[in-house]
């Protein structure tokens, strides 16, 4: 059967692999970047090379977008415009949720479909089984596109908000990004001692991460429900660890900001009669900062 014809606008590390997956699928592709020599290897792998972007977004019914930021997307699109008729623009460019709706409604109002998404993935990764792609905009855009857009990696719509996918992708880069914080932090504390090393102590905290990772879904159960959490500890217990773990960050001259910050806020809340630490109370927590 023959593949949809599909355009990347946009070849630096991932669009290169974006272009390079859909070139495997047997997708007809069409790249423009800023840099043209970046397309030569996907040239020679049979990909065509527009000279404008405007000739790009003709090539095909669907063009995805994956830059640097919105405000660079927006000035390589705007010239471009007219041709976005009729057709859909997916724009893998990571920005925030308001960046998303506004490039939504303004390929809109060129008559163009619209779609919004967050790449869960290195450019290595990309068309392997550990990849996913987070899609949001109208459901039929997706549905309409959702065979090519597998070739990428598992397609998953989150709903017709073209801000959700840029909200959950940095919802989840955030995630990971405090985890590597924590894991700087955890081995600048392990290798201060003369027999530490980072990759034996490491070899110890991929299982404990990996082993506490699987308690969220039971957090997450107490977040969407009214009822009592199920998960709390005695918030003057948490104190007591995170006061250690401060003090030990100190003694082992390592920074202890995160913990004093964090031990000041327990006992903040502690002053004020709250007794369990829970997940509810958590979040509630981090709500109130604005
Ligand atoms: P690169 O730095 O490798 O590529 C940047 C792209 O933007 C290139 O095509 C570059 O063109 C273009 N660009 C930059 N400045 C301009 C400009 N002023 N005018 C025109 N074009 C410009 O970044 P990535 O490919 O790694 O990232 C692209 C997007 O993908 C980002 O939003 C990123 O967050 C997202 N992403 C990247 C991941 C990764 O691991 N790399 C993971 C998940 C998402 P030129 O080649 O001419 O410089």
């Amino acid at each position: 059967m023959n593949k949809a014809a599909v355009t990347v606008i946009g070849l630096g590390e991932m669009g290169r692999a974006l272009a390079d997956a859909l070139i495997t699928a047997g997708h007809p592709t069409t790249v423009w970047n800023r840099s043209a020599a970046k397309a030569d290897d996907l040239v020679a792998r049979g990909a065509v090379r527009a000279s404008t972007v405007e000739e790009a977004v003709v090539a095909s019914p669907l063009s995805l977008v994956c830059l640097l930021d919105y405000d660079i997307a927006d000035a390589i699109l705007r010239p471009a415009a007219g041709a976005l008729r009729g057709r859909t623009l997916v724009n893998l460019t990571n920005g925030t949720p308001d960046q998303a709706r506004e490039a939504a409604a303004w390929a809109t109002s060129r008559g163009a479909a619209y779609l919004d998404g967050g790449i869960m993935a290195i450019p290595s990764m990309i068309a392997t089984p550990q990849a996913f792609v987070l899609y949001s905009g109208e459901k039929a855009h997706f549905e309409a596109h959702e065979e090519t857009l597998e070739a990428l990696g598992a397609a998953k719509y989150l709903g017709a908000d073209a801000g959700i996918a840029a909200l959950y992708d940095l919802a989840l880069l955030s995630a990971m990004n405090v985890m590597f914080d924590g894991f700087f932090h955890s081995v600048a504390m392990a290798t201060s001692h003369e027999e530490g090393s980072a990759v034996g102590f490491t070899e110890l905290l991929v299982p404990w991460l990996t082993g506490m990772a699987q308690v969220m879904p039971a957090f997450a159960a107490d977040l969407d429900s009214d009822a009592e959490p199920v998960l709390a500890q005695g918030l003057d217990v948490v104190l007591a660890s995170v006061r250690n773990m401060a003090q030990a960050s100190r003694d082992a001259g390592v920074r202890a900001d995160y913990f004093e910050a964090s031990a000041a806020t327990l006992e903040k809340l502690l002053a004020e009669g709250v007794t369990a630490y829970t997940a509810p109370a958590a979040v509630r927590r981090l709500r109130r900062v604005s």
